[in-house]
């Protein structure tokens, strides 16, 4: 009988260039695929209907590319230390393959389930799959994390980089004996995200899935689109700039080393100066992905409150109207109204709009950036622990930057990255027909509010900043 291993997926929903499954391959032809739909993860009260869709999407997608390699994706839901074993010992299971990851409630859960496996003498494999580089390959020379980007990107940039792997082929199914012994181990049908209570209107940004998420990355990164203006490009709201890859990344709909050879061809052809320029700055980005999931791997505190002292008891001000006004797009700042808006309509906000209204949250209404952290986590389709943890300490100054007091003024931010308000416009259309200037400045009278039903400024940016600085300023004194 050929040896049967499981290839338990979690942020790698996809066959291609999947790491874990190639070395499962190399092992044996029989490779079965399960997914575990786990309470801890889709009972968190900080997740987002718009990503559950997002990832089912992709499971859908991943049990049809299964079935054409031979073998077949398996769900089923519980506890992972329950469920994994159950099912691996049902179908006798040589070893269990996964990814890594390096969330702590994932670190923990895949320790619990490891053990389990080990007590029913079932062995497991792991590896680096969502990072180019895995926690630990990237040290400063004295053999630390690092906990600053810039000397980070320089040494990860000089470390080669690993070509995709081969997908998966001729792989062995179930028997029909193993496919009852699967069920009767709890393997349940795939659900849709309703039948598991999330309900979400829009089109995503991005459909589902690794044929979505391939073409969109080769769409970018064409000769003439994004990728060679993405750093002109970037900052502009209102203009189609980025990669939307994001949840793509996040779930592994797209394997990183089929993104960064995609980047790196588009280099190559790169002519000037200008257009290697985009394409380095959006390699850039994906080196701070890897950046803040390594600091999180290294620092799993970061995922319990600030990096630092300074803003560990701070005195935030806690204003539940205010913040209430922030989620819905109603504080009387087109710019940061409009990016709320869009992130509750589509489940994505621009990045740039993301620091704008991490630091109005932040610095102006003087809420704990983890309400919207937690906030961002409910909405956003892309909503990942690191990255979103990341940006939210960046922003709120509490984080490893090592300049410390940023504050950005929503009208200069608007006056810059927003000059025609064309973003505003799209998401705050009962403003539309105002003029670019008040759109952009914010000053808008209280006549052509009324008219437009739009409210009146909740704080004042000059003020609110001043009285953050202070408590920042006595903050680190008393520390
Ligand atoms: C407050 C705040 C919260 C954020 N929350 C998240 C989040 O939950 N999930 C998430 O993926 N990104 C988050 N980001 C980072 C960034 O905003 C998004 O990755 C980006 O907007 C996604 O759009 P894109 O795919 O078109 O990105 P592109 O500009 O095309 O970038 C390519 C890829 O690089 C990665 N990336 C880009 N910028 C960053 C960054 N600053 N940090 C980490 N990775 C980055 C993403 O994987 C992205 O898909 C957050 C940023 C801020 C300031």
């Amino acid at each position: 009988m050929t040896d049967l291993i499981l290839f338990w997926h979690r942020r790698d929903l996809r066959i291609s260039d999947n790491l874990g499954l190639a070395a499962a391959r190399d092992r044996t032809a029989k490779v079965i695929g399960v997914f575990c739909l786990d309470p801890t993860l889709l009972e968190d009260d900080a997740i987002a209907p718009a990503r559950v869709v997002y990832m089912i999407g992709c499971l859908a997608e991943l049990q049809q590319r299964y079935r054409s390699a031979g073998s077949r994706l398996l769900i089923v839901k519980g506890e992972p230390k329950t469920a994994i074993p159950s099912l691996a010992k049902s179908l006798s299971a040589q070893a269990v393959y996964w990814n890594w990851d390096v969330e702590p409630y994932a670190q923990s859960r895949d320790q619990a389930v490891r053990e389990a496996l080990k007590a029913q003498g079932i062995g497991t494999h792991n590896t680096w799959d969502q990072l180019l580089h895995g926690p630990g390959e990237v040290r400063t020379n004295a053999g630390d994390p690092y906990t600053v980007y810039t000397p980070f990107w320089r040494n990860w940039i000089d470390h080669a980089k690993a070509a995709p792997t081969p997908t998966p082929q001729n792989l062995e199914d179930l028997s029909t004996a193993e496919a009852e012994a699967a069920t009767a181990a709890g393997v349940i049908e795939l659900p849709g995200a309703r039948d598991l209570g999330f309900v979400w209107h829009s089109p995503l940004p991005l459909a589902p899935g690794e044929q979505a998420a391939r073409d969109q990355l080769a769409n970018f990164c064409r000769e003439d689109r994004a990728i060679a203006g993405y750093d002109d490009q970037r900052n502009f709201p209102g203009v189609e700039g980025t990669s939307l890859l994001s949840a793509a990344l996040k779930f592994g709909a797209v394997g990183i080393r089929t993104v960064w050879e995609a980047a790196d061809t588009a280099y190559s052809r790169c002519r000037s100066d200008e257009t290697r320029r985009g394409v380095r700055t959006w390699q850039q980005e994906l080196a701070w992905r890897e950046f803040y999931q390594h600091v999180m791997y290294f620092f799993p505190q970061l995922a319990e409150g600030p990096y630092r002292e300074a803003l560990k008891d701070f005195p935030w001000i806690n204003d539940e109207n205010h913040f209430q006004a922030w989620c819905e797009g109603h504080t009387g700042y087109p710019i940061v109204d409009a990016a709320m808006r869009q992130l509750n309509e589509i489940g994505w906000m621009h990045n740039r709009c993301r620091m704008i209204v991490a630091s109005f949250l932040t610095k102006d209404l003087i809420v704990d950036w983890r309400w919207g952290e937690k906030y961002f986590l409910q909405k956003l389709f892309d909503g990942d622990l690191s990255a979103n943890n990341g940006g939210w300490q960046w922003s709120a100054s509490s984080g490893m930057d090592p300049k410390p007091l940023r504050i950005f003024n929503p009208a200069s931010q608007a006056k810059k990255f927003d000059p025609e308000a064309d973003y505003i416009r799209q998401w705050l259309p009962e403003l539309s027909s105002l003029e670019t200037k008040s759109l952009v400045s914010g000053e808008i009278s209280a006549q052509e509010r009324d008219r437009c039903g739009y409210p009146a400024p909740i704080v004042d940016h000059k003020k609110r900043q001043a009285l953050f600085k202070e408590k920042y300023k006595a903050q680190k004194a008393a520390d």
